[in-house]
């Protein structure tokens, strides 16, 4: 939110919190590519952060919170799987009142809640209780609520559904925006993002940990077994490559489901070093493996 009084809100905040309640704006986030979040709209789309994390001044003083410049009618989608805890859209858009937002709240896995703000009247695609997938058309963007009249999504992320004050915020990056990241891994003010296809995600830092995939019996005769578990459905792509880095056979390419997958698999590549690859929302594992 654009919110002109913040300093109302700041005070309000220090009355019932302690001091140690407030939010630490020299946190450094793990890299874009380890994140749980996409960018809030659809795959090729660009929008430009208008208001950053814990600038000097404005409504996000103090906070961690992200808006984006979008258009009233601009379709704002799932930044991660969830339940939708609470939907209102009665405000219209062009009722500036503090307050008078609409929004979605959505509660993550590791009970972490997002807000998607400002959105535009009866223009939310979702009900409470619903559960969502990333990348899900959520609804419309607006300008409901304080905006000052410029039309945004304001989305913010707060580590529990206990307060939804700036100083139960945390910070977030997403792991399909391509555009600067600043010391703290985290977008820029000012800066421009273009939501990628997490499923062909290349060198976007470091490869994460390969805990989730495993190949058996490693080293293998064929069949061996490769088996994958997600902590949510999404989409994904599972490789063999080689140890130069080029795709030896596509194992599966679409959407798998939340828990264990198992692909067998019977290998017509010559003896060797190989891994597997699993990429899914921007994310990639991977794990060695010898065939004999
Ligand atoms: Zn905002």
């Amino acid at each position: 939110m654009i919110n002109r009084n913040f300093m109302l809100a700041a005070v309000l905040s220090l009355a019932s919190q302690s001091i140690t309640a407030q939010v630490n704006c020299d946190t450094v986030l793990p890299p874009p590519s380890a994140s749980a979040y996409v960018l809030p709209f659809p795959i090729g789309e660009t929008y430009k952060v208008i208001q950053g994390n814990c600038p000097d001044i404005g409504g996000h003083a103090n906070t961690f919170a992200y808006d984006f410049n979008t258009q009233t009618g601009d379709t704002i989608v799932a930044c991660r799987a969830g339940q939708v805890i609470w939907v209102n859209e009665q405000y219209a858009d062009n009722d500036w009142t503090n307050g008078h937002e609409n929004n979605v709240f959505i509660r993550h896995n590791d009970g972490t809640v997002i807000r998607y703000t400002h959105l535009k009247q009866n223009g939310v695609f979702v009900n409470a209780n619903l559960l969502v997938t990333q990348g899900q058309p959520l609804g419309l963007s607006g300008s409901s609520g304080n905006t000052g009249g410029v039309p945004h999504l304001h989305l913010q992320v707060f580590r529990d559904g206990s307060s939804y004050d700036k100083w139960n915020a945390i910070p977030i990056n997403f792991s399909n925006a391509d555009g600067p990241v600043d010391s703290q891994n985290m977008l820029q003010n000012g800066a421009y993002y273009t939501a990628l296809d997490g499923t062909v995600s290349s060198d976007r830092g470091p490869v994460q940990p390969a805990a989730r995939l495993a190949v058996f019996p490693n080293p293998s005769s064929a069949p061996a077994f490769i088996e994958v578990e997600l902590d949510e459905g999404c989409l994904a792509r599972l490789d063999i490559m080689a140890q130069q880095g080029q795709v030896a056979e596509r194992l599966f390419s679409g959407r798998l489901p939340a828990g264990r997958s198992c692909f067998s698999w019977r290998s017509r590549l010559a003896p060797g070093a190989y891994y597997a690859r699993l990429q899914w929302a921007g994310r990639q594992a991977v794990a060695q493996f010898i065939i004999r």
